[in-house]
């Protein structure tokens, strides 16, 4: 039973990662990603997800910094952009992020997307980048199955986490089950769909019998699918409602019913076919 917000959930090397986190994309640099950090710290949330491209590492870091929950509480995630990738370069782009965000270690260290050819080199690099302790766990995002497949033929350190998108439109089963099997764990971006699926019926009718919106249904159902969820906002009451789904619990019939909302549908690229 998932019961607070401080619930975690153990990657496959030990370290205990919270099951809800916050998430930062389009939100600018300065006041508006400080303010939006330090609101999240306040309601609870202990878990923030950024990236070199999202450029905002350094109010991220500004807000961690000023705050008064001490580091070792925190888990603190950023990514390597894809023109950074390759071994030396991305070596070059973790210390980059890590001067930004103020930092001596991330939680968290992922490849953001899947770029041929390069991919492997990228992973050497954050092996090594985890080996000195200088990223607590590595992962990667937007790899598919194969993907997975042709890095761990490779590799010395299996990805402890693979984000990608998922949300009711775009269950990706496939993938789950595969790093369920492999013990990597499945984080959610863009979990609410950017806020297109709130007024789906469903997901209004289940959130009337709990007295919960749309959005909180959605991120209860990603917490009993066991995968880690990042919503983002700028605005304070979202934030806190973001968080408040420790008060109920979604009954199997009702996972179901989400779970056929499903339609392969995807907001964002597909990892076979981006050019960015
Ligand atoms: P989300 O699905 O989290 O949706 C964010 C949007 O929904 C914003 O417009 C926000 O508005 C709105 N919103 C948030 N909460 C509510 C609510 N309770 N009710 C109504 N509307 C709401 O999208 P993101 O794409 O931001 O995904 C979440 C995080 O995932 C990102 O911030 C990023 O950290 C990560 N990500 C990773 C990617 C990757 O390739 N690895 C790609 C994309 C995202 P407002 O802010 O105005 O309140």
């Amino acid at each position: 039973m998932i019961t607070k917000i401080e619930d975690t959930v153990q990657l496959h090397n030990g370290l205990e990662m919270p099951r809800l986190g916050f998430g930062v994309f389009k939100v600018e640099e300065g006041s508006e990603v400080v303010s939006a950090v330090k609101t999240a710290l306040d309601i609870g949330y202990r878990s923030i997800d950024t990236a070199a491209i999202y450029k905002n590492e350094e109010g991220v870091g500004k807000a961690i910094n000023e705050s008064d929950v001490p580091r070792n509480e925190l888990f603190i995630t950023t990514k390597v952009w894809n023109s950074d990738q390759g071994y030396e370069s991305t070596l070059n782009a973790f210390d980059t992020s890590l001067e930004k965000l103020g930092l001596d270690y991330v939680d968290l260290y992922l490849i953001h997307w899947p770029v041929e050819g390069k991919y492997k080199d990228t992973w050497k690099a954050m092996e090594k980048i985890y080996e000195e302790g200088r990223a607590k766990a590595i992962g990667v995002c937007n790899f598919h199955v194969h993907h997975l497949q042709d890095l761990m033929k490779d590799a010395n350190i299996k990805p402890m986490v693979n984000q990608i998108e998922f949300h009711p439109k775009l269950i990706q089963e496939e993938v789950r089950a595969f790093c369920k099997q492999e013990n990597i764990l499945v984080e959610a971006w863009s979990p609410l769909m950017h806020g297109k699926l709130l007024d789906h019926p469903t997901l209004k009718e289940i959130g009337d019998k709990y007295k919960k919106s749309p959005a909180q249904v959605i991120l209860r159902w990603d917490l009993q699918h066991d995968v880690i969820t990042i919503p983002k906002s700028v605005t304070p009451a979202r934030i806190k409602e973001n968080a408040d789904l420790f008060d109920f619990s979604l009954t199997e019939e009702e996972m179901d019913q989400i779970d056929a909302i499903n339609e392969n549908e995807r907001f964002g690229p597909d990892p076979d076919n981006f050019d960015f």
